[in-house]
């Protein structure tokens, strides 16, 4: 890239960590599936590609091509950033956990999220020592008065949320999150680097889960963080080492060891390249769908960032390009009816994850957030969420119809 002009978002998914291999001009990267590498010598660590690697623990070629893209695509604003590929989304958050802190510590959680984040903080950060307060609704009041200055070392952002679509401004709980000497890590998983950079509104670690969008085929099951690199204008400092966060995140990558191996990471990388055409228009379809919804006599309430009457939309059109791709709805006729639409798809295919190229229809209550019943993250169970696939939307909106006239007969 030889002109003046700083590359768009595609270019850099397309070209970022996938020059041509310097050995065989392959132009895309081959997939390392080794896991050690020869020395010259002791200590002699072979740098054809720049770096040297010696374990694919450490590092290995594959795993860094995905890396480099992805913290390409994470803007911070022009500042550089650093990504670093796990094993799986969890594994991923595991490590901003056990980076950031230590037993007698606190973290404010979102009253609406993924599931397998609070369970991780309840179940497992908790008896290990340290506490968690949810924050209800999320925004800037409720984090306030969850926080405990001194003792909360992170505030967790989910916007929009997994699986009530609800819009967090990350900027003003960053300023609540930074008052109070806290970090503030933002789960982008929902919207994806192409329509929204938490660390541009003030985030310290983005966190994903690859598995979603980013991956985009349902074919591979992967997480990633990103945060800005050491050289960064303003990197954030690890709170117990005041070394770079960037790199105590990284020590803990090997340490922990939960990597991502070599064709997951290619996978994802491949995936990468054509997210901002896959987020075009899975937007495109579920604001479609948002819209035929919304017009149905069988839904209470529908509930999508790019409607209107969203009450997060004006929110949402500040810190997102377009609305994404899922769409959550509760049935006037409550449960059964839900469970009813839910077995009556034939194009949505019923199942949880979400973000692939296939439409799918799920009723969270009883699937991805069954964990949480009982907790304050529980959710309705005249829900349903739906991940609006890359299918013909007349096709879907035909699909959703049928369903629903099943469902309210
Ligand atoms: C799926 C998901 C995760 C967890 O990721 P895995 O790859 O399944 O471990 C975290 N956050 C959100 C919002 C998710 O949808």
């Amino acid at each position: 890239m030889t002109s003046d002009r700083a590359p768009g978002f595609s270019t850099r998914a397309i070209h970022v960590g996938s020059e041509p291999d310097p050995a065989t001009g392959a132009v895309i990267p081959p997939i390392y599936q080794t896991s050690t590498f020869a020395q010259d010598g002791v200590g002699g660590l072979r740098t054809g590609l720049g770096v040297g690697y010696e374990y694919s623990r450490s590092g290995n070629p594959t795993r860094t091509a995905f890396e480099r893209a992805f913290a390409a695509v994470e803007s911070a604003g022009g500042e550089p950033t650093r990504a670093l590929a796990f094993a799986s989304g969890l594994a991923a958050e595991d490590a901003v956990i056990r980076t950031l802190t230590r037993p007698g510590d606190h973290a404010v959680l979102p009253g609406d999220a993924y599931g397998g984040t609070y369970r991780l903080f309840a179940r497992v950060a908790e008896p290990w020592g340290v506490a968690s307060t949810t924050a209800a609704g999320g925004g800037p009041d409720a984090v306030r008065a969850a926080l405990q200055p001194g003792r909360t070392r992170l505030v967790w952002v989910e916007t929009p949320t997994n699986p009530l679509l609800g819009i967090t401004d990350v900027a003003a709980v960053a300023e609540v999150a930074h008052e109070a000497g806290a970090l503030l890590v933002v789960d982008n998983t929902f919207a994806t680097p192409y329509l929204q950079n938490p660390l541009e509104l003030g985030a310290d670690v983005v966190v994903h889960s690859t598995t979603k969008y980013v991956g985009g085929h349902s074919d591979v099951v992967g997480g990633a963080l990103v945060t800005r690199a050491p050289e960064a204008a303003d990197a954030v400092r690890d709170p117990y080492s005041e070394e770079p966060l960037a790199d105590r995140l990284a020590w803990h990558q090997n340490a922990m060891g939960a990597v991502a191996g070599p064709f997951d990471a290619w996978l994802t990388l491949r995936g990468l390249k054509t997210l901002a055409v896959r987020m075009e228009r899975h937007s495109a379809s579920a604001a479609r769908v948002a819209e035929f919804l919304l017009g149905h006599d069988a839904v209470s309430e529908v509930l999508y960032p790019g409607l209107p009457e969203h009450p997060g939309h004006e929110v949402a059109a500040r810190q997102m390009r377009l609305g994404g791709g899922m769409v959550s709805f509760r049935l006037r006729r409550g449960r059964e009816a839900a469970l009813k639409a839910c077995a009556g798809t034939t194009v949505f295919t019923l199942a949880e994850s979400l973000g692939g190229i296939e439409s799918l229809i799920e009723h969270p209550g009883a699937m991805t957030h069954a964990s949480v019943a009982g907790s304050p993250l529980e959710v309705p169970d005249d829900l349903v969420r739906l991940s609006v696939g890359l299918e013909d939307v007349e096709d879907l909106l035909a699909d959703l119809d049928a369903a629903l006239a099943a469902a309210s007969a």
